[in-house]
Formats: C-alpha cells, structure tokens, sequence
C-alpha cells in the first residue's frame, strides 16, 4: 500500500467508525498476572530487556560463536540471506535426504519464509503425524551452548519433533539467548504477555548429539532484511521483540485498521518500526501514520522497547531523508505542533481544536478535531474501570 492509498484507507476506517462510535479497549492483565510471578516485575522486565539488547548489539560474535558450538554438536548449519536463499537451501537439503512427506509446525517465521507455499508448488505430501521429517521454529538459539530452545502446543508435538529422523530447525538470526538459565524468565514472559497464563508453555532445551555427530539435525540462520534494521541504530532495539504481541493487543489503531494496510506476516506496532527497512520503504513508509502516540505498545512490552518512540524515530528518519510526500509533510508537522509534548495532548479539547485551527493554513486539515479525550486517556479510564 502506498501512502495515497493508505490515506483512502484511513477515511474509509474513519466512516465506518462513526457508524458506529464506540470501540471497546481490550484491558491488558500480564502486568497483574507476571506480579504473582515475579516480585519485582519491572526489575525482570529490565533484566530481559537487557540480555536481548546486549545480543543485537553483539550480534555478530554471537552468531559465529553458536555455529561453532552448534556445529561441534554434530548439527548443520546454513546460513541464508533471504527467503530465496532459503528456499534454494531447503529444497537441496530434502532433496538429499530423499524426502517426501513432511510434518510443517507452521509458525510466524515458516509463512514469513513461504515454507507452506514451497511445500505445495513442490508436491511435498504434507503429514501432520509423521516423524520422518519435521520443519520446526525453535524461540531461541543458546549462544553458549549451541542448543535450541523449543516450545511446543502439546507433547505429542513434542515427541514427534524430539524422535525425528530428519530435523530442519529455521531461525531468524535474531533470536537468541546467551545461556540456558536465561529462558525461565523469557519463558514465563513469553507465556503471560503471548497467552496471559502464569505457567510457560511445553518447552525443551535440545542439543544435537555430540556422540553420533547426527548428520540428520539442519539449522537454517535466515536474515531476510534483519541486517537492514541493525544497521539503523536508532531502532535496531525493536529487534529484541520476542513476538509475543502484547503491544498488538492493546494498540488502539491495530483495533481499527487490522491487518490490511500491512500486506506482510508482520503486523501490529512493532511492525510498523520494523518493516520499512525490512521490507521497502516506499511501499512501508505509510505505517509510520499508523500510530496515535498512546504510549500503550512501549507500556505494555515485556521488553521494555519503546515501540511508539520508535514509531517517532521513524518519522524523523523519512522526514530527514525528504521521504515523505509534501503533503504528508505538511500534515506531520502541524498534527506535531499540536501534540509535540504528553502535556499538549492531555489538554482541554477546545485549547487542541483551537491550535489546530490556528496552524492549519492550508485547509488541509479542515476535516480533522481533536475528541475530549485521548487514546491514552480513554485506555486508563477503560484498565481501572474494570
Ligand atoms: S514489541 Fe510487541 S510483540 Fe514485541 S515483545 Fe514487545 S509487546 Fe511483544
């Protein structure tokens, strides 16, 4: 979608919303529900936020310092650039080991790489009880030991992708962890903000055999335009999200124009940081729009990523970089003029209509008021009302 596009989208959502005026704020309860897990909460929040930030900031050392502990294992690794990279790799590797059914978890990973597409365009019979060959995302690589953290829906998964003949692990070269005493505190993280339960999911620390140097156990590092996003060091932090889309949940403009503006696996805040230097700016740009400056997302993640910052940062960037349209430009910066500081935005309506009117040179803005009160407002109000 381009900006113009996006921009006819937002009307159309816009109609539709004064339809019907009241949109209902989901609450979010894993800030009470990791309180009975974890004294301190904000201490554990701090202590994962540092461990995934001091990885992305090391990435490089820490990749190559897994492979050669997950290769002495007696694992394969390949590494991949992008998706078709990826797909090229995958295709020799089954079509070595004579494969032909195949058990796919599918995963936010495996549909952003096209696994399931491959799977069908190639004729590979799909069998969810096989264990002749099983495609599986772990959450976390362990730097230190070359393991694989998994996290499995049940434990019939679990014993089918544990007694595979053939393993084929994909991970994104960002998620990972230092050692194996980091996954409690992601792992009980990952289960309250993901599933609001105060109990991790089915998990288990897999290492590849060092005594039979098992051949059968592939692990392919996608990065599919992650390194764009590092390379970017104002944002590269919403590399450590750990997908658990809390921020997704409580996103009040997610709420109202869903998936379609994204086009992508990604979707939600995190996205909206993310996907213009993973995928193309031109065609991604547009999302930088999708945020009402809240605060919600950054609120919320268990990572302490300050997602809508990022959303800001981004702004900045397309602005500097004269990426935007002039028209957008125009409307970034009187909407920012007005709301530049939490103290303008919690002002009364008519003090924010009135500065509005008064910058709004152009007409461009003629459509547009503020309401009494603010997304951040109404999310307090709706949280305590509960
Ligand atoms: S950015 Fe969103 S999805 Fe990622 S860890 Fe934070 S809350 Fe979860």
């Amino acid at each position: 979608m381009n900006t113009s596009d996006y921009r006819d989208f937002l009307t159309a959502c816009k109609k539709n919303l004064s339809k019907d005026k009241k949109i209902s704020f989901q609450g979010d309860n894993s800030d009470i529900i990791v309180s009975e897990i974890f004294r301190n909460k904000e201490y554990v929040k701090q202590i994962a936020a540092n461990i995934r930030n001091k990885f992305i900031n090391t990435i490089d050392d820490n990749l190559i310092a897994f492979d050669k502990n997950f290769s002495s294992n007696g694992g394969i690794i390949n590494w991949c650039v992008d998706y078709n990279d990826f797909l090229l790799k995958l295709d020799k590797t089954l079509q070595r080991n004579k494969v032909q059914k195949i058990n796919l978890f599918s995963s936010y990973f495996t549909k952003e790489l096209g696994i399931e597409r491959f799977c069908e365009k190639n004729e590979y019979i799909s069998d969810s009880e096989s264990d002749d060959c099983i495609i599986f995302t772990p959450q976390f690589g362990i730097v230190s030991t070359g393991s694989l953290y998994l996290n499995f829906n049940s434990a019939y998964d679990m014993e089918l992708v544990l007694n595979s003949k053939l393993k084929i692990f994909v991970l994104s070269i960002c998620d990972f962890l230092f050692k194996p005493e980091e996954t409690e505190i992601f792992s009980h993280l990952y289960s309250v903000y993901k599933n609001q339960v105060n109990f991790p999911y089915l998990t288990s620390l897999y290492t590849p055999s060092p005594v039979s140097k098992n051949e059968n156990v592939y692990l392919f590092l996608v990065d599919n335009g992650r390194s764009n996003v590092l390379e970017n060091k104002e944002i590269r932090s919403a590399l450590t999200c750990i997908s658990c889309d809390a921020c997704k949940n409580v996103c009040p403009v997610y709420k109202i124009i869903g998936e379609e503006p994204y086009n992508n696996v990604f979707s939600g805040p995190v996205a909206n940081v993310i996907l213009p230097f993973m995928e193309n700016t031109e065609n991604y740009k547009h999302l930088c729009f999708s945020c009402a400056s809240c605060g919600n997302c950054s609120a919320v993640c268990p990572i302490k990523i300050p997602v809508s910052e990022l959303i800001v940062a981004n702004k900045k960037y397309f602005f500097e970089n004269k990426l935007m349209e002039m028209k957008d430009e125009r409307f970034a910066k009187t909407i920012g003029k007005c709301v530049s500081a939490r103290k303008k935005m919690n002002s009364k309506k008519w003090l924010k209509n009135f500065r509005l009117r008064y910058l709004n040179n152009s007409k461009l803005l003629d459509e547009y008021k503020f309401e009494k009160s603010t997304f951040n407002q109404q999310y307090i109000d709706n949280r305590y009302e509960k």
